[in-house]
């Protein structure tokens, strides 16, 4: 099968050759190939200025990256055929990592599926969906998904925020099975789980930090901790488990902290889990008022920069934030503090708790540095890929 052609302005292609697998629109010679020639979602041969082939890619007409590649070789198409091999060398990663079957099993690019992320929450399929070819595959993905891993429910989480600018509508659909009052049951780390895939955001769950949620255990035995931006208690409900004496977890959505006490009493936790619905700022500040006091703060915020305009706005959020939580901190206590801000490098994170700490007159060592965990692969040649930053520190009196 003969594809239509996308060239390249000149030296467009050396960022694709180093391994990007992204094409810009400014960077398509659109007087030979113009974008709105193309259909949404079509597959497309990619040709250098000098008529090399770049390989095979799908394209987005009106955004800005229009076109990804899907392989350097000019054969293969994206079709059923490779999303089983892609999916399943995905799975491969997880089941070597895993025991329980709770996972994001396919993280995009990164897994070599672009605009397609599918977390597993054991007996649950979460799929989203986020560009025009993977949703014309929508099928092959859902028959794929259910021959691989034959779960009892499998759910379109399809509201992404980029759907409707890649002309896509929103939708959230129940395609197999059903679910429990619209709940996942699922383990992160030894500890029951239930997530509001219907109505929660993105899947429902945020398998991200799980590593760095593991190495709360050795932080919240016997202490007092406080979880800001909890949504369902990812951090909060593990340090709950993991044997804090009294945990509050922070959040402004009234359905989050329903759901962190549905987590609680879903592991017999609920005389130690409390809430607090405000906004951070606002709550912690209100904390800091009524000078209270946790051994252990976890700050782990929606993405506070969005896109690169908004760096500036953006890191002095971080910057109050942190310093509000720091002002919470027991001397000798932990603030984990996370950002999974693209825009925000650690260096920068670890300047914003430096400069936090200053503010309030105490000196914080940074003791563990914490990544996205297994099932979120980097892909070496897309920065976006890698995103997760956490920093445990240990808050001290000032020296
Ligand atoms: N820490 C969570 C993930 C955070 S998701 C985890 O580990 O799973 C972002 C959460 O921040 C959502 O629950 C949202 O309701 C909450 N949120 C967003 N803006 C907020 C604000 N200004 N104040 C308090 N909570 C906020």
């Amino acid at each position: 099968m003969s594809l239509a052609s996308l060239k390249l302005n000149p030296r467009a292609d050396a960022r694709i050759r180093a391994g990007h697998m992204w094409i810009y629109s400014n960077e398509v010679d659109t007087k030979v190939t113009p974008l709105k020639a193309f259909e949404s979602g079509q597959q497309v041969q990619v040709h250098a200025a000098d008529g090399r082939s770049m390989g095979v890619a799908i394209v987005s007409p009106g955004s800005l990256i229009c076109a990804r590649i899907i392989s350097r070789s000019d054969k293969q198409l994206l079709n059923r055929k490779l999303l089983k091999q892609r999916l399943q060398s995905a799975l491969a990663l997880r089941e070597q990592h895993y025991d329980d079957a709770s996972y994001r099993l396919c993280f995009g690019d990164s897994d070599g599926l672009p605009g397609l992320v599918v977390d597993r929450f054991s007996e649950t399929v979460v799929i989203q969906i986020s560009n025009p070819a993977m949703e014309a595959l929508r099928q092959d993905i859902i028959e794929v998904l259910d021959a691989m891993l034959m779960p009892r429910t499998i759910v379109l989480k399809n509201d992404g925020k980029m759907r409707p600018v890649e002309g896509l509508d929103i939708y959230v659909e129940v395609v197999k099975g059903e679910l429990n009052d619209g709940f996942a049951s699922f383990i992160e780390n030894g500890v029951k789980f239930e997530a509001p895939v219907l109505e929660g955001q993105k899947t429902g769950w945020f398998y991200d930090h799980r590593d760095s949620r593991a190495r709360l255990a050795n932080y919240v035995e016997g202490k007092r901790v406080l979880d800001v931006f909890s949504y369902i208690g990812g951090w909060g409900i593990q340090a709950a488990a993991f044997g804090a004496s009294e945990v509050v977890c922070l959040d402004s959505s009234e359905f989050a902290l329903e759901c962190v006490a549905r987590n609680a009493v879903l592991n017999g936790l609920d005389e130690r889990v409390f809430t607090i619905q405000a906004d951070a700022f606002a709550g912690l500040k209100a904390l800091a008022d009524q000078k209270e006091k946790f051994d252990v703060v976890v700050l782990d915020p929606p993405a506070l920069i969005a896109r690169r305009k908004d760096i500036k706005v953006g890191e002095k959020a971080y910057q109050k934030l942190n310093q509000l939580a720091l002002r919470l901190v027991e001397v000798g206590g932990t603030l984990v503090t996370a950002s999974c801000s693209m825009h925000l490098d650690r260096d920068r994170l670890v300047n914003i708790v430096q400069s936090g700490a200053r503010q309030v007159d105490r000196t914080v060592q940074v003791i563990e540095q914490g990544h996205q965990a297994i099932d979120h692969p980097i892909h070496p040649a897309i920065a976006e890929t890698e995103y997760i930053k956490c920093l445990f520190t240990r808050v001290l009196k000032s020296w």
